[in-house]
């Protein structure tokens, strides 16, 4: 059988929004500018007024925005900083980037989000700040967060590359801490039509370092006051989000119907489903049930033509990429656990509740349930 429901199809966006691209990118190609120009310049206010930061800086991917954010901050070799161990790598490699090194801490099982109970246990005199993610488009216990960043001084960095729009006791995500990383890769809940990202701050200070490290570490062309990048938003990036983003909350109110469903539709199976905390608003850029059966569901789940992912098969600690960690199998339990039992539906702005419907039934019939009544 072949793909009957998609994981994601990105492409659907693209065709929704067809003829407003179209124009967004005529107006770039018109303009001949194609790097550092009004269009970046117009995405980074509306998505400061969007996120509720005084500034937003256009980079040219998630990693970057968060290695920047940290560059600026002055975060170097001989530093730690708290990640979550849960995550996808890019969170840790923004931090090895700077010549830190990054200190895994164990997320509440539930939430999938860091456990501030057991960040504590993991500062040492060498902790600079902590980096919570909000992974799969669930805030993290940012309060929680801050009373011990605050307790110790630490700075508190944002990882909101999977939530766009998430609010958090009635704030958006992006001006929780000193600073947020922002990705727009494709799959993103607002994607780009390639690589792009941004930094979200009220610290006019840090956007204006990063503004400069982002560009060769320049603030005036041919003069260089540090060791820039070359990682920029480019115009047509730009033009192609400034198009996108006013139907974020609409899209996000679509995959929040869809989520609403599969819980519905999957309460009486044995599947650990997501947990809402009060007064958290994810927008489920993934939606990640738990099954210690994993992998036949999921091979299941393929025959029936059903497209799943698994976010993430192997922590940041298990690969080759961080050895030089020291952290064997069985060091970060509960993540490896997590990362066993994983499992993400298709959702997305342009799936139909029937196809929601279809995946539901397809689990039920695993779990030998009868089909659910229909809504
Ligand atoms: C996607 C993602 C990133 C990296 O973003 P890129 O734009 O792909 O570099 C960082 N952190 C998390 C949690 C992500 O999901």
């Amino acid at each position: 059988m072949g793909v009957e429901v998609p994981f994601l199809d990105v492409g659907a966006a693209v065709a929704e929004l067809r003829a407003e691209l179209d124009q967004a990118c005529a107006r770039v190609l018109d303009s001949g500018w194609f790097i550092l120009g009004r269009e970046g310049q117009a995405f980074e206010a509306e998505f400061a007024a969007y996120v509720g930061t005084k500034y937003c800086v256009g980079v040219g991917n998630g990693l970057e925005a968060l290695h920047l954010i940290l560059r600026a901050a002055g975060i170097g070799p001989g530093d730690e900083v708290i990640v979550p161990a849960n995550t996808y790598i890019a969170t840790w490699l923004a931090v090895t980037y700077c010549g830190a090194r990054p200190k895994p801490v164990e997320p509440v099982e539930r939430t999938y989000n860091l456990d501030p109970e057991r960040i504590e246990a993991a500062l040492t005199p060498r902790t600079k700040a902590i980096l919570p993610v909000h992974l799969y488009g669930q805030p993290a216990e940012m309060e929680a967060i801050h009373r011990l960043a605050g307790e110790r001084g630490l700075l508190v960095v944002e990882d909101a590359a999977q939530a766009h729009g998430a609010r958090y006791r009635g704030r958006r995500v992006g001006g929780l801490g000193r600073a947020a990383g922002w990705s727009f890769y494709p799959s993103k809940n607002l994607g780009a039509l390639g690589d792009a990202g941004a930094v979200t701050t009220d610290d006019e200070q840090l956007a204006e370092k990063i503004r400069a490290l982002r560009n060769y570490g320049s603030r005036q062309k041919y003069h260089n006051l540090y060791k820039g990048f070359n990682s920029r938003l480019d115009e047509l990036q730009a033009a192609v989000l400034r198009a996108k983003l006013p139907h974020l909350d609409e899209w996000n109110a679509r995959r929040a119907r869809l989520a609403r469903l599969y819980l519905e539709q999957l309460a009486e199976t044995p599947l650990l489903l997501p947990l809402i905390p009060e007064g958290i608003e994810p927008v489920w850029h993934l939606f990640v049930v738990r099954a210690p059966d994993r992998d036949a569901l999921q091979a299941h789940l393929r025959q029936e033509g059903i497209e799943t992912l698994i976010h993430y098969p192997i922590p940041p600690h298990l690969q080759p990429a961080y050895q030089d960690l020291g952290l064997p199998p069985g060091s970060l339990p509960i993540t490896e656990r997590i990362h066993r039992e994983v499992l993400s539906l298709p959702i997305g702005p342009h799936l139909s509740e029937a196809q929601v419907l279809r995946v539901c039934a397809a689990i039920r019939a695993f779990y030998h349930l009868p089909p659910a009544e229909v809504p």
